[in-house]
């Protein structure tokens, strides 16, 4: 698997999950080491549980964000990433590979998914409100969209 077909999020997780010292700092200004590290804990986890893991990352970085995390959101993130400090670290040193390894057009968009009841739909999946059809016109309809805090967006896959 090559790292470039790897985004950011999945390079995070898979940093996480490598051999990757919790203290490491970066090796020269290219770090192969690094590379290799995204590569092995990638591996470990399968492609995947990689993206999955990283979907989930994403989803609960997106409700943090907005200060809507649930405490079984938060419990659910805690388990699979234990060390604050660590996942900290993680996200630094992918961000940094994109210099040597950078990220394919390809592998840009994973979409952002809740584990857990949405905080804002109750899982229902949509909501009632008011969509602008024309703002000049101001015609306005009233019904049902797709959730924003827990369905995919348009475009993402
Ligand atoms: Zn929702």
């Amino acid at each position: 698997m090559l790292v470039e077909d790897l985004s950011g999020m999945e390079r995070a997780v898979a940093l996480y999950a490598s051999d990757m010292p919790t203290d490491y700092r970066l090796q020269g200004p290219v770090d192969t080491t690094l590379i290799g590290w995204i590569s092995q804990g990638a591996a470990r986890l399968g492609r995947e549980e990689t993206r999955r893991r990283a979907s989930y990352l994403l989803g609960h970085r997106k409700l943090w964000l907005r200060d809507m995390t649930t405490p079984e959101i938060d419990r659910r993130h805690n388990e699979r990433f234990p060390s604050a400090r660590r996942l900290k670290l993680a996200e630094s040193m992918a961000s940094t590979s994109y210099f040597w390894a950078p990220v394919a057009p390809a592998a840009r968009d994973i979409p952002a998914v809740i584990d857990g009841p949405c905080p804002k739909c109750d899982d229902a999946g949509k909501l009632w409100a008011r969509w602008v059809i024309d703002a000049e016109a101001e015609w306005y309809e009233e019904g049902y969209g797709p959730c924003w805090v827990c369905q995919p967006e348009d475009g993402a896959a």
